[in-house]
C-alpha cells in the first residue's frame, strides 16, 4: 500500500494538492476536516460536538477525532492506499495511525510536509472563504488561533516522522501545477 500523511499548516494546499494525488495514485482521501464537515451539514451528534471546536479553531480532541478515523479507514479495508489530510495533529494521533496500520500489516509510506509562511497562509485563508464560506477561514482571529494551535500542537508532529526516516518537506509556494509536481516526484523517488 501507499499511504502518505500530507501534511501542513491550514492553507497549506493539502486539500487542493489530494485532489491531484488520489487520481494518480488511485488513493483513499481521508480528510478530517472533510468528515467533520460532512456530519456538521447532517448534524449528527458528532458534528454537533466537532461544531463547538472547529467554530472557535481549536482541534476536536483526540479520542473523538481517533475513532472517527479509523472507522473510515476500516471502511476501505481494500484500498490501495491512503492519503491522510489534516490527520495526524497531534502526536497522540500520529501514535494511534501507527498502530491502526500495524494492525492492518502496512504503514505511512512518506509524510510529505508543505511549507508555506505565516504572512501568505492568512492571505490565503481569507481568500478561500469568500467561495469556502467556512466560518473558521472568514474571521482573522480565529485564523491567528489554528496557525498558532498548528505552531504548538501540530507541527511537532513532524519530529515524530522524521525520527522514522518518513519526513520529506515540499516547498507550499509557486503554482499549484509546479506544487503537484515536487510531491509527484517525491512519492515516485520511493
Ligand atoms: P481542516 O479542514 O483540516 O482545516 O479542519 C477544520 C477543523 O476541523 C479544524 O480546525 C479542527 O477544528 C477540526 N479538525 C480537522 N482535523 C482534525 C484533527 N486531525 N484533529 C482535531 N481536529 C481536527
Amino acid at each position: 500500500m501507499l499511504n502518505i500523511v500530507l501534511f501542513g499548516p491550514p492553507g497549506a494546499g493539502k486539500g487542493t494538492q489530494s485532489e491531484r494525488l488520489i487520481e494518480k495514485y488511485d488513493l483513499i482521501h481521508l480528510s478530517t476536516g472533510d468528515i467533520f464537515r460532512t456530519h456538521l451539514k447532517e448534524n449528527t451528534p458528532l458534528g454537533i460536538l466537532a461544531r463547538t471546536f472547529m467554530d472557535v479553531g481549536k482541534l476536536v480532541p483526540d479520542e473523538v477525532t481517533i475513532e472517527m478515523l479509523k472507522a473510515e479507514v476500516v471502511l476501505h479495508s481494500n484500498a490501495k492506499g491512503f492519503i491522510f489530510d489534516g490527520f495526524p495533529r497531534t502526536n497522540a494521533q500520529a501514535e494511534a495511525l501507527d498502530e491502526l496500520l500495524q494492525s492492518l500489516s502496512t504503514e505511512i509510506s512518506i509524510m510529505l510536509s508543505l511549507e508555506v509562511e505565516e504572512e501568505e497562509l492568512k492571505k490565503r485563508l481569507l481568500g478561500r472563504a469568500e467561495v469556502s464560506g467556512r466560518a473558521d477561514d472568514a474571521d482573522p482571529v480565529i485564523i491567528e488561533r489554528r496557525i498558532s494551535i498548528y505552531n504548538q500542537d501540530t507541527a511537532p508532529v513532524k519530529a515524530f516522522y522524521q525520527a522514522q526516516n518518513k519526513l520529506t518537506a515540499i516547498q507550499g509556494t509557486g503554482t499549484i501545477d509546479e506544487i503537484t509536481h515536487r510531491l509527484f516526484a517525491a512519492i515516485d523517488a520511493l
